[in-house]
């Protein structure tokens, strides 16, 4: 019997946190609009079928947005939660089939979130300035490998050492690159 069927991961996050979490990456100065830039936003409610995602407005341009509102995240049918899940497997190095069996999702979904994730979370939205550290990728630079990243790429298979490769080259180009061509 696979571990998945005997523990839920998914059921036993928190979507509450995941929301903070997503917010403190995203704003840690506080929300700031997506239009316009401004820090003069307001909250607004609450997204109507996710209790825990807030929504905002802006004082400026009179723009509304939420948590997620021009992240990767936005305007997918996965819930958040699987999201961070995913990144966080990410972190362990797990290869895209280890990833879709822990989350109980098809391959190609997975493949698709994964590739969204390396490119890093607010890649949807070039007109905001990405400038400098956008550091959701610590998540996977660290965990699991326990100083050992070659048995764990060769434990995880070829794939593995790919999908790392490709995870270097996306942090690079977020560290160096301006989105003003994008
Ligand atoms: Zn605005």
């Amino acid at each position: 019997m696979a571990a998945s069927d005997l523990i839920n991961l998914s059921g036993l996050i928190d979507d509450a946190k995941c929301f903070a979490l997503v917010r403190q990456h995203r704003w840690p100065e506080g929300a700031c609009c997506p239009v316009c830039g401004s820090g003069a936003v307001i909250r607004d409610g609450h997204d109507d079928t996710q209790p825990h995602r807030q929504r905002y407005r802006c004082k400026v341009c009179a723009g509304r947005f939420d948590d997620l509102t021009g992240t990767v995240l936005a305007g997918h049918h996965q819930p958040l939660r699987v999201w961070v899940l995913c990144l966080y497997f990410m972190g362990l190095n797990l290869s895209n089939r280890q990833i879709a069996l822990e989350l109980g999702l098809d391959s190609s979904d997975t493949q698709a979130m994964t590739e969204q994730l390396r490119r890093g979370l607010a890649a949807k939205t070039p007109a905001v300035e990405l400038t400098g550290e956008v550091e959701i990728d610590e998540v996977y630079v660290v965990a699991g490998h326990k100083g050992q990243p070659a048995a764990v790429a060769k434990r995880a298979g070829s794939d593995a050492v790919a999908s790392w490769q490709a995870r270097q080259a996306a942090a690079r180009w977020r560290r160096t690159s301006r989105p003003s061509s994008a």
